[in-house]
């Protein structure tokens, strides 16, 4: 039977998350294909140390802190704290997964990207998993679901970490992958899938910025010329701004010019005493 969408998927800190993560906002995503819903986090002073042998958590220890989420098909747990053999996600038995972002969560806040855009584009690689095996998501020591070559899919692998950075700005599907899609029960939505994708960004500024460095990178002389321009045209900006905001001043006047009314004449009379004009005041 064709698993319906969207499908629920419950999210659940495992613990708690570094300070400057534990004000995200993971349940505003809309997609067809998913509906998340989050579940209170599980408390951290309940929490075990990892094996002393191990490298972090193992799947048998994750296998046991994580609960499937009533009334969700998948439950997906985040974990800031390390996986072992340098995992950041581990897909367990009964449609479950952890997500780790121990790894990757500096290499995030110091490219600028969202920590959402890594939770998301995980979520996006179990739920297509997910539709694709019927409902059945396998574990990740059943089957290898990702693929080696880094090509920008939420299938990378990414034994390198900084090659994550390639699937969490507008993120896509290789050609491979989407063989896999059109084989399942979302075929026919394959467009709507990759403009979801397409939607998982950098923020503006940040983007912007990576923009500059790349045409710096590709145009070394741009560090000199840019930084100049950009101070003559401030410097310009300045001067019209100045000379907008301050206050008119009186023409000069020609010689031999009539006075006018209220100019004092070499009597010490106006004009206005002389013709009998009433005195301007102010
Ligand atoms: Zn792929």
């Amino acid at each position: 039977m064709p698993t319906p969408l969207p499908v629920t998927v419950g999210l659940q800190i495992m613990g708690s998350l570094r300070p400057r993560f534990q004000n995200i906002e993971l349940g505003g995503w809309s997609s067809l294909f998913f509906e998340i819903r989050i579940a209170e986090a599980l408390p951290e002073d309940l929490f075990p140390e990892p094996p002393k042998d191990a490298t972090g958590y193992t799947d048998a220890q994750l296998e046991a802190l994580l609960a499937p989420l009533p009334g969700c098909q998948l439950t997906i747990g985040i974990l800031d704290a390390a996986l072992d053999d340098g995992y950041y996600m581990r897909r367990l038995s009964g449609n479950r997964a952890v997500i780790s972002t121990h790894e990757v969560a500096p290499l995030l806040i110091d490219r600028g990207y969202r920590i959402q855009n890594f939770i998301y584009r995980n979520v996006y690689q179990l739920v297509i998993g997910f539709l694709r095996f019927e409902g059945q998501l396998p574990s990740t020591t059943e089957r290898k679901l990702a693929h080696t070559p880094t090509r920008g899919c939420v299938f990378d692998w990414n034994g390198n970490r900084e090659d994550i950075l390639n699937s969490l700005d507008s993120p896509t599907l290789c050609a491979a992958c989407r063989e896999h899609v059109r084989l399942t029960v979302v075929h026919h939505l394959l467009g709507r899938l990759m403009s979801e994708l397409a939607r998982i960004w950098k923020p503006v500024l940040m983007r912007a910025a990576g923009w500059i460095r790349n045409k710096v990178d590709k145009h070394p002389w741009l560090a000199i010329i840019v930084p100049v321009v950009g101070g003559l045209v401030l410097n310009l900006a300045a001067s019209a701004l100045y000379d907008w905001l301050k206050p008119a001043a009186a023409p000069p006047r020609p010689q031999g010019q009539h006075h006018a009314a209220g100019h004092v004449s070499s009597d010490g009379r106006t004009e206005a005493d002389r013709t009998g004009l009433p005195r301007r005041r102010g």
